[in-house]
């Protein structure tokens, strides 16, 4: 048996009468951006996350980076951001011009610890990143907490956790504003890249509106220095029809899920993911932990299994931030989870009999 990772052609061949229909729609249409199935999105996501507004633009990095921008923060202003996430909630920051400063995360959850945010708090921050990473919602009241307590905006970047729910209400809802990807592997993904902004506040929506389309509300005037960050029509309807069918393969995840977590407790050496009470994943990604992580992800691969990892070298020890002086040791939670963590194979697609099948190997491997 192979067990890709992930395999994004069955999300195409189960949706393929309505996607074809949307492109026919949109290709005879003649208006190929900025127009009806983009509103159309918008108003969508923005009931589904149960927020005011939504503004889709062409990445998650953007939406990050466009909310920063809109929000004032720049040069001299420092934003918390998660020591082990994706390297794109850095560099948002860094493209404001602000300074990313790392929280490390709780080690059951892998999320920010919001204990640890306190200490991270200078004259100069401005804002908090949390990240629902792996699709499992970062503990947002005693984070709004903090933040309400020193005049800080929250943006939850949520690129992993679209579906995600926290004590009943969808992430993209719970901070100021809220960062969406739709890269094709993500659980909302389109056929190439999008992103969105979801808030309750109008005149953020406005300004992220604007800086999206080179600063601009009416053609020609414009009022700030922006940016080009549109999601084309064509993306816009096929992430229609996939949003349509989120929920049912969010479900088909925690099934998937649910298995991994019957069959391999009690595993010795193996750390299982733990969902904190009040918190709904998304199972985007199904992250497990072990000492001899490589020996392990060599034996799977040679079995046939696709596994990844999420993320090798945290973004402090990365070539990018290389001249922050950052060195090893400094944040040794990040560390500690990036020579540990492996991601097993996970997504709608996946059937129960490739599930079994992984976790006989793993069982015969450790
Ligand atoms: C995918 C991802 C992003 C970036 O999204 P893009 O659409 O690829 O720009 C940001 N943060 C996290 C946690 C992600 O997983």
């Amino acid at each position: 048996m192979r067990v890709p990772f992930l395999e994004l052609k069955p999300t195409y061949e189960e949706l393929k009468p309505e996607l074809d229909a949307a492109y026919h729609r949109v290709m005879d249409s003649g208006w190929y951006l900025l127009g009806q199935e983009l509103a159309a999105l918008e108003g969508e996501i923005a009931d589904y996350c149960g927020t005011r507004h939504a503004v889709v633009v062409g990445s998650g990095l953007d939406a990050m980076h466009l909310v920063l921008r809109a929000w004032g923060i720049g040069t001299g202003h420092e934003v918390i951001v998660p020591s082990n996430t994706y390297i794109a909630t850095w560099l948002a920051v860094t493209y404001a011009g602000a300074r990313p400063v790392p929280v490390e995360p709780d080690l059951q959850t892998y999320n920010l610890d919001p204990d640890k945010i306190r200490g991270a708090i200078s004259p100069r921050t401005r804002a908090i990143l949390p990240v629902h990473l792996y699709g499992q919602p970062a503990d947002m009241d005693p984070i709004m907490e903090i933040a309400r307590e020193h005049g800080l905006l929250v943006l939850e970047d949520n690129a992993q956790a679209f579906g995600a729910r926290y004590k009943g209400r969808r992430t993209g809802s719970l901070g100021d504003a809220a960062a969406h990807s739709f890269y094709p592997g993500k659980n909302l993904g389109a056929f190439g890249d999008g992103g969105a902004v979801t808030t309750n506040d109008a005149e953020l929506a406005r300004k992220v509106r604007m800086l999206r389309n080179y600063g601009s509300e009416i053609k020609y005037h414009h009022e700030y220095c922006g940016f080009n960050s549109r999601l084309d029509e064509l993306q816009a309807a096929f992430l229609r029809v996939k949003l349509n069918r989120l929920d049912e393969w969010n479900q088909r995840r925690q099934r998937l899920a649910q298995i991994y977590l019957e069959n391999l407790a009690g595993i010795d050496g193996l750390t299982l993911p733990r969902i904190a009470e009040g918190a709904e994943t998304t199972w985007h990604l199904f992250v497990v932990r072990h000492s001899r992580r490589d020996e392990l992800q060599k034996r799977l691969t040679a079995a046939g299994i696709g596994t990844l990892i999420h993320y090798p070298i945290p973004p402090h020890l990365s070539g990018a931030y290389a001249g922050y002086g950052w060195k090893h040791s400094d944040f040794p939670i990040a560390e500690e989870l990036a020579n540990t963590v492996l991601s097993l194979p996970m997504g709608p697609h996946l059937s129960e009999a490739q599930v079994g099948y992984v976790v006989q190997c793993l069982k015969n491997s450790t």
